[in-house]
């Protein structure tokens, strides 16, 4: 059995409390959370700091680890986009080792779960023996080609098969890639599991433009591949419209990045399904576009915001605290003790891991961590800037 304290300990679920103790049996089981009474209880371990539950990295691309520090940042998504397709091949081996290097990381950096999307199979080792869960989007696209969508979803679905046994889900890419036809085989494929869905959503403006009236940037971006747009029509909505009259409403979906969500869009999400969870990759989002959601539109929509680091094609870490340190850097509106929600409760309730995960429950097992060097700001709680995170359970 052990005992911890610490200055606060954050619940995940009820935000900071004060004086308490947690009480876990020697598999990381929470037995009980308890009021600190000075000379009652003995073999307290004492963290200076807070103490909180693992972290959920509500989404990520593992498979593409190795590249990191390989692209410009501030290039906005498309020539983004670019860089990734033209990468040159690299031998398996260099992807491997940054593979189980990144896993290793992110349970270094207190992570506990993790949302992640996969085109290829280059992860399933790595995730049979993590000590992270993890759950896989295997993620689908056709470049808008309604008549090539079954050849590529023929690719997609062996990926998806290669997966059994392990969490997973086939998922649509972005409302910019998927064609009808490959929403449809997307569907076929989750009709009979309560699984948990993602989509990339308003990243860049010109996804909206496209669907608006058939402007921007994609159109010519699609053909520069030698994808025909001629059959596309617009349909005159934003694209998360598009997106979501096509996918299953009856299924947890997170949409990802959200840059240029507007809160009329956020509550007609909402009311579409009531389960959908909005993941911000704050990191990613200024490498990539320079720019960062506005996260009050999301406050005043009552959404459930959820924190992830994308890849490290796109970021410097893959650490929820430095997400954490980046979007208070911004938005010093907001505070830690909100941020931890997104990073844990809410996390662990969009990857449906609730049961065990997410909050200093009773019977769950969150993992838990320590954070240190935490400061008061004008009556707010932040982490300092060298401010680090350590898993003690
Ligand atoms: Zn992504």
């Amino acid at each position: 059995m052990r005992k911890l304290r610490s200055d606060f300990i954050h619940t995940g679920d009820q935000g900071f409390i004060s004086n308490h103790v947690i009480i876990l049996d020697d598999s990381g089981t929470i037995l009980d959370l308890v009021p600190f009474e000075e000379g009652k209880n003995s073999g307290i371990e004492y963290y200076p700091g807070i103490l909180v539950p693992g972290f959920i990295n509500a989404h990520c691309h593992l498979e593409l680890s190795h590249l990191k520090g390989k692209f410009d940042t501030g290039t906005r998504l498309i020539p983004f986009l670019k860089s990734v397709v033209s990468q040159r091949e690299i031998e398996q081996d260099i992807i491997m080792q940054a593979i189980a290097d990144a896993d290793r990381e992110m349970s270094a950096e207190g992570i506990v779960a993790v949302g992640d999307i996969s085109n290829k199979t280059d992860t399933i080792q790595v995730k049979q023996n993590s000590r992270i869960h993890y759950h896989t989007f295997v993620e689908a696209f056709d470049f808008l080609q309604d008549h090539l969508a079954q050849s590529f979803f023929d690719g997609y679905k062996k990926v998806y098969d290669s997966y059994e046994g392990l969490s997973r889900a086939m998922v649509p890419h972005a409302p910019y890639s998927v064609s009808n036809t490959l929403f449809d085989l997307i569907n076929e494929v989750n009709a009979d599991d309560q699984t948990v869905l993602s989509i990339h959503n308003q990243e860049t403006i010109d996804e909206d433009l496209l669907f608006l009236d058939k402007s921007g940037a994609f159109v010519s971006f699609w053909e520069s591949f030698g994808f025909k747009m001629d059959a596309f029509k617009p349909t005159g909505k934003e694209s998360v419209y598009y997106a979501m009259d096509r996918m299953q409403k009856d299924q947890h979906t997170l949409f990802i990045h959200n840059t240029q969500m507007k809160e009329s869009q956020i509550r007609d999400v909402l009311s579409w399904n009531p389960n959908s969870f909005f993941v911000t990759c704050a990191n990613a989002n200024l490498f990539i576009e320079n720019a960062l959601p506005d996260y009050s539109q999301f406050l005043n929509a009552e959404a459930s915001l959820c924190i992830g680091t994308d890849s490290l094609s796109s970021n410097w870490h893959l650490s929820i605290l430095e997400e954490i340190k980046t979007i208070l850097r911004y938005n010093s509106f907001l505070g830690l003790e909100e941020l931890l929600t997104w990073a844990t409760f809410n996390g662990a309730k969009a990857l449906k891991l609730n049961d065990r995960l997410g909050s200093i429950t009773k019977n769950k097992q969150p993992g838990i961590n320590w954070i240190q060097d935490i400061k008061n700001v004008n009556g707010k709680w932040i982490p300092g800037k060298d401010a680090k995170v350590k898993r003690v359970v």
